[in-house]
């Protein structure tokens, strides 16, 4: 009788073990779930340049050209930041005509409404990462009233200046935001502590333009391009163009930035390149 309850007793152990065992591989299952970082790629408007050549001096003068206009979504298990805002939801499909005819901006599917389709509501958002302040990176910063802006210092200076305009910002569509609400940086920034989520500096197209780097587990590196570049013929022959705010700054980021891609094994993703855009996923399907 005694030699029976042992075994009993040792299978019962087994059996405990055997179901402490499973619970940890769940546990570790949902771990790695709740881990993942997802980002999302949302059609935030379109852009026609009536002449290309404003963006590469002295090349293709007088082409028109179709640019795309991007923001993305990243969820990370310590948060969800909104890289880039487009253009305002506020635009129309039929569009209008902007810096004196040089382009037509015009918005298909408003922001809002594609972050609703995947069940998120701006006032959710933790962080607003904005790679610079021109009207088409702006557009719909206001919606996220409750994040946190995360933007370079000489960035911050210019657009919450007194020569905003100057810079080709329009402040009223970041209104919402200033010091109280924003985090002020001094070069690269790792947005979650854990090296997935970083803004590189990449000073040039603006004072304090910034570019995205994200490791996404599955996807492989990917770094988001900010206005580093409008289009890959422009990344293929490293023009840069003529209305940026330092020339040199600018090859000098694009050297910095190339260099740090290459070492990562990183894809660059165009955020205005309408071809290269139509290649990718965009929401409500997302990258893990
Ligand atoms: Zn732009």
């Amino acid at each position: 009788m005694k030699g029976r309850q042992s075994r009993i007793g040792t299978v019962a152990r087994l059996a405990t073990l055997a179901v402490a065992a499973l619970t940890s591989a769940c546990t570790g299952m949902m771990n790695t779930k709740e881990d993942a970082i997802k980002l999302y790629v949302f059609d935030c408007g379109n852009i026609l340049s009536r002449d290309v050549s404003m963006f590469s001096p002295g090349v293709d003068e007088g082409q028109s050209k179709q640019l795309t206009d991007s923001c993305y979504l990243i969820r990370h298990p310590k948060g969800d930041m909104i890289w880039d805002t487009g253009l305002s939801d506020q635009l129309t499909p039929e569009g209008v005509d902007a810096w004196d005819g040089a382009f037509h901006l015009s918005v298909s599917h408003p922001l809002q409404s594609q972050l609703k389709e995947i069940g998120v509501e701006p006032e959710e958002i933790e962080y607003l990462g904005i790679s610079h302040f021109h009207g088409d990176h702006t557009g719909n910063a206001n919606l996220f009233n409750k994040a946190t802006l995360l933007i370079q210092q000489q960035e911050f200076d210019a657009a919450f200046g007194p020569d905003a305009n100057k810079f080709g910002f329009n402040p009223d569509s970041y209104s919402n935001f200033g010091q109280p609400n924003s985090k002020i940086l001094q070069g690269d920034y790792d947005v979650f502590g854990d090296g997935r989520v970083v803004i590189k500096q990449a000073v040039g197209h603006t004072p304090g333009h910034q570019v995205l780097f994200l490791d996404m587990p599955q996807s492989g590196p990917i770094l988001l391009s900010g206005d580093l570049y409008h289009f890959t013929k422009n990344r293929t022959y490293r023009r840069v163009p003529s209305f940026n705010f330092n020339q040199e700054q600018s090859f000098q980021s694009i050297d910095k930035i190339e260099k740090f891609v290459k070492e990562k094994g990183a894809e660059l993703w165009i955020q205005h390149d309408l071809e290269q855009n139509q290649k990718i996923k965009h929401a409500p399907e997302y990258y893990l």
